[in-house]
This record gives C-alpha cells, structure tokens and sequence, in this order.
C-alpha cells in the first residue's frame, strides 16, 4: 500500500481528500543490483510537510511533492533483502522514505538511510527514534544549546506549542535539566494538565485564555528565553513581555503555515529586539546533525533512561490512515510525537 499526494495546497488546511492510498506495485522478486528493499515499521507526520504540500519551494530546501506520487517523511525500516553493498536483510533503518509499507531504495534514496543501533533504547520501541530521540528532539536539544545558551538557573522560560513532539522535549529540558522556571502553552485542557504533571511550573490552553494576561500573570517579572514553535500573534506578546537580553528560538510558525502569504501574521513591534537587546535566532536542524547528532543521541537516550525527559507519542495505526494523522496533528489531535505505525516490530 502506498499514500500518494494529489495536488498542491497554498491557501487551506490540507484534507485527508489531498491524500490518495492506492495498491503498490513492488515486486520483491525483482530486486536489482545496488537495489535494497525495505518494509516500513513506523512514519513520522511533522509540520515541516505543510511546506512541501505547497506549489512554492518551502523555507525546507527539499522541493514540493510530486502530485501522484508516494509523499516522504522520516520513517524507520527494516530491510527484507539487499543487493546492495552496506545494507544486509534484518538491518533496522531510519531516514527519509517514501510512504509505502514496501519500497526499493535505489543508490541516492540509501544515501538518506542510516542504520540504527536498537539497543540504545531498551524495551522502548523503535518509534522514540522518530521523536524525543529523532529529529524532533534534536531540535530541541541543539536548538537551546545554540540559541538560548548561557542559561541561569531560575532564568524564566516559555515554550509554545509544548505539548507537541518539540516542544515536550524542550519544556523538560529546560526545567529538568536548566533548572529553568517553565510555561507552557497548548491547545487543550488535557495538554496543558499533561505539562503540570510533567513538571511545568504553568500552563494554559492559549485557546480558551487570553495569552497576553496568562503570561502576565504566570511571569509578573518578564521572560528570559522563549521557544517558539507558533510565531505569529504569540510571538508579538512575547516581545511585549520579554525582559532585556532575552533569547528567542526561532523554531516553527505553526500558527502561520496554512496561510496564504499575503494574509500571514505582521508582528508589530519588533522594535522590543533593540530596546531590550533580544536575540531572536532562526534554526534549521538539519545544519547540527554532522556537529552534534551523535552528542545528541547518546544525552538524550541517558536523559530519556534516567526519566529527566518523558518521551510520549501519538501514534495511529496503518500506512492508509498516514494522511489522516498529519491531518490531526496539524490540528492539534496530537499529544507528543505523532506516529504512524506501519508494520509490528
Ligand atoms: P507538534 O508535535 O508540536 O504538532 C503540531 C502542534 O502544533 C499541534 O499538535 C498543535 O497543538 C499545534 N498547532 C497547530 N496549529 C496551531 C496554531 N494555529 N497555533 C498554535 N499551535 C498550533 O509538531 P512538532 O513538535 O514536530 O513541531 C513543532 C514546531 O517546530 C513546528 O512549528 C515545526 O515547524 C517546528 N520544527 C522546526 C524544526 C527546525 O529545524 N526549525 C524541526 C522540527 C520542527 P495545540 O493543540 O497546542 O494547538
């Protein structure tokens, strides 16, 4: 089975009617040379998508989908059989593959692949490398080491969208590890008890209260760092309410993504960046993987073993339900890493 893209969306959320699932034409027996097979275990729906879903190139270097084709996304798989140097039947894979619970991975497609050493995570299951201890946990790692870095203990900190596969791990990391004082905001009253029981020192469902006070009142005193993953309005009060020489990762605008350019968030008073010395710094997590990928891997497997980040998922079951789980996580349905879960382990 295989879920294919239909057509580009600029000016709308995306519908799981965008998404096709059709039979695929994979022929195991016919593997050739430097060819590798590989069955999907589990898929990572991220935001990052929406930008590949639209006619223009996205802030992602990686082009549009193709319309009838497979879509991609950061998956883990396991090789059934190989013709190619590198990769042996039972090899458990991660990288970049195509929606399609069988595929063969020519020459350029094995280049994104990298074997993967289970035995890192314990009893965990595969999916953590598609979450806190994948892409979306490196963001979080590297980006505050390189961005909100120095850090005080008891510095003030903010996270948005923190009850998401980022934000999570960067809210834990900034308490558990920082020593940070640490809110978080979500969109629903389940999420926001999740991030109290986590540790959060507040929450608040920025759907229900008005942000601007629910800051006011959770940080009398000002922000020190915040972790954007919305932009947009947020990103406005933040600036309003930051303290001098705060530091703003610039992570996601999830808020803004389904928007057309000409209707997208103007925030208005950037001029807090210069009367409050703010640093505000955008990052693309794909430029830290060579310099800190393995630092990563090894200190969040130890932060995960020793409960200093709790990893969650969401996950759904099926390849033909793949387009209806990015659907919902745009839309919030997801607490923690949204998964899709192809094939057992
Ligand atoms: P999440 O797991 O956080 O899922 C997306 C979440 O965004 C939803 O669950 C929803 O939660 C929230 N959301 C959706 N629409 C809005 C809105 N209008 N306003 C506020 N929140 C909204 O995804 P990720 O953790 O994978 O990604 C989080 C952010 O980080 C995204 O902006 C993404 O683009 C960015 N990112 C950036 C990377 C980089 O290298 N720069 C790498 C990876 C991710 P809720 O219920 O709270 O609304």
């Amino acid at each position: 089975t295989s879920v294919l893209w239909k057509d580009y969306v600029d000016d709308r959320a995306v519908q799981e009617s965008d998404f096709e699932v059709s039979a695929s034409d994979i022929d195991p027996a016919n593997l050739q040379d430097g060819e590798v097979l590989v069955e999907l275990l589990y898929l990572s729906v991220d935001p990052y998508l929406r930008g590949r879903m639209r006619r223009m190139k996205s802030y992602y270097f990686i082009g549009p989908f193709e319309s009838g084709k497979p879509l991609a996304s950061g998956g883990i798989g396991l090789v059934k059989a190989s013709k190619a140097a590198g990769f042996a039947a039972g090899d458990v894979v991660s990288g970049m593959l195509p929606w399609s619970s069988l595929a063969v991975l020519d020459q350029a497609a094995q280049g994104m692949l990298q074997k993967l050493e289970p035995s890192l995570l314990g009893t965990a299951p595969l999916s953590y490398f598609l979450g806190t201890l994948g892409m979306p946990g490196m963001t979080a790692w590297a980006s505050i080491k390189k961005i909100a870095e120095p850090i005080k203990q008891g510095e003030v900190a903010f996270v948005s969208g923190a009850a998401g596969a980022v934000g999570l791990v960067a809210g834990q990391l900034l308490k558990n590890e920082y020593g940070c004082r640490v809110i978080g905001s979500a969109g629903s009253d389940d999420k926001v008890a999740l991030l109290k029981q986590l540790g959060f020192d507040e929450a608040f469902n920025y759907k229900s209260v008005d942000t601007a006070a629910a800051l006011k009142a959770a940080a009398p005193d000002g922000i020190d760092i915040y972790f954007d993953n919305v932009g947009g309005p947020t990103l406005e009060t933040v600036l309003d309410q930051a303290r001098s020489h705060a530091r703003i990762v610039a992570c996601g605008m999830i808020s803004q993504y389904d928007l057309p350019d000409e209707q997208k968030y103007g925030v208005k008073n950037l001029f807090n960046l210069i009367t409050k010395r703010i640093k505000l710094e955008g990052f693309i997590v794909s430029d830290y993987m060579a310099e800190l990928g393995a630092a990563f891997g090894a200190t969040m497997a130890e932060h995960v073993q020793q409960g200093k980040v709790k990893a969650l998922e969401h996950t759904t079951e099926g390849i033909e339900n793949a387009g209806k789980a990015f659907v919902e996580m745009m839309a919030g349905g997801n607490t923690g890493k949204a998964v899709v879960k192809v094939a057992a382990e």
